[in-house]
């Protein structure tokens, strides 16, 4: 049996999956679909992040294909139609970097709110400047979630620990799975999010209701002090509209950690905003999370390929 790795897997799952098959471990090979087609042939089982494209010629290709593993959370590069009409299971790691990517976004919020790194910079210059660097409390200021799943979830129990309100939008959150008693979280219309919240953070899949969900309709509607936090997906926020809504001044910044194309060249628009922080999609990246996923992605493919 062959195992087929298209991006980055840390070395303990690809040694896990070595005592069972073949395993061909090619961590750039999501940027030749050639070669990929190519591979894919003979291969039994698929191992991809988020940016191999498993679109219709792949699964074509793909004839001995049993099982495609997902490191991590999204399935939005995979053609699942395609995947389910020719028996190829699915195996994601839902909630494996939940925590990872809740504890980003609350760095990101201090971050925003405490200019740490500027006052440490400035003082390795020879200054002492105590009033430039004053920041602000994030007791008592609003987060306001655009999904209330599992990241959202976990975001709005640590941000209520620092004393923020969390108001949220999610139309199809079922109480039952998640219970906002527990967590705390005030449940809200979209426009409220956009309203009331010094902090928006979106945490819903890329879908035909969620691409461009924020354009400039959206931002006219938020405080001028607002931040802007995409952990979620690029294509959710409109890029163009958000660039115009911070450099106009309309809302305050915004940190992405997801663009609609990654990865961008450093002549890229967003990148010429000072007050726009782009991160290359590590708010799930963590030491931690990385051998939890690869540990069950492993297991997950073993059983489907051993039966
Ligand atoms: P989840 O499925 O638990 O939660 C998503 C929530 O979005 C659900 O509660 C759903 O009801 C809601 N939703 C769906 N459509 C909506 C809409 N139109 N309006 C409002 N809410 C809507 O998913 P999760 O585990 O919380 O992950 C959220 C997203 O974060 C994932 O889809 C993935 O794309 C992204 N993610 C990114 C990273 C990263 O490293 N940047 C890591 C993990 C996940």
């Amino acid at each position: 049996m062959k195992i087929l790795i298209s991006e980055y897997m840390p070395e303990s799952g690809i040694n896990r999956m070595r005592k069972i098959a073949e395993v061909e471990y090619n961590p750039d090979l999501w940027r030749n679909k050639q070669e990929l087609i190519n591979k894919i042939i003979d291969a039994d089982a698929l191992v991809v992040r988020n940016q191999t494209i498993v679109d219709q010629e792949i699964l074509d290709a793909g004839k001995k294909l049993k099982v495609i593993g997902r490191l991590g959370v999204g399935l939005d590069n995979i053609n699942l139609l395609a995947a389910k009409q020719r028996n190829v299971k699915i195996v994601s790691a839902k909630n494996a970097n939940s925590v990872s990517v809740a504890e980003y976004v609350m760095a990101v919020i201090l971050t925003a709110s405490r200019p740490i790194i500027q006052a440490g910079e400035d003082v390795k210059k020879g200054n002492w400047n105590r009033k430039l660097f004053t920041g602000n409390e994030i007791y008592g200021k609003t987060l306001g979630l655009i999904g209330t799943g599992e990241i959202g979830h976990r975001l709005a129990k640590r941000a209520i620990a620092f004393g923020m309100k969390v108001i949220g939008y999610d139309p199809y959150i079922r109480e039952f799975d998640y219970p906002f008693s527990e967590t705390g979280i005030t449940k809200v219309e979209l426009a409220e999010v956009l309203k009331e919240s010094d902090f928006v953070s979106i945490h819903v899949p890329l879908t035909n209701e969620t691409r461009n969900l924020l354009s400039t309709k959206e931002f006219n509607l938020m405080k001028k002090n607002a931040i802007i936090i995409n952990t979620s997906r690029g294509g959710i926020v409109d890029e163009s509209a958000l660039f115009k809504a911070v450099e106009s001044g309309q809302i305050a910044g915004a940190y992405l950690d997801v663009l609609e194309n990654e990865p961008v060249e450093k002549d890229y628009f967003l990148l010429n905003s000072s007050k726009i922080t782009v991160t290359p999609h590590i708010a799930g990246l963590t030491e931690e999370s990385q051998e939890r996923i690869t540990n069950i992605i492993s297991d997950e493919i073993m059983k489907v390929l051993e039966g």
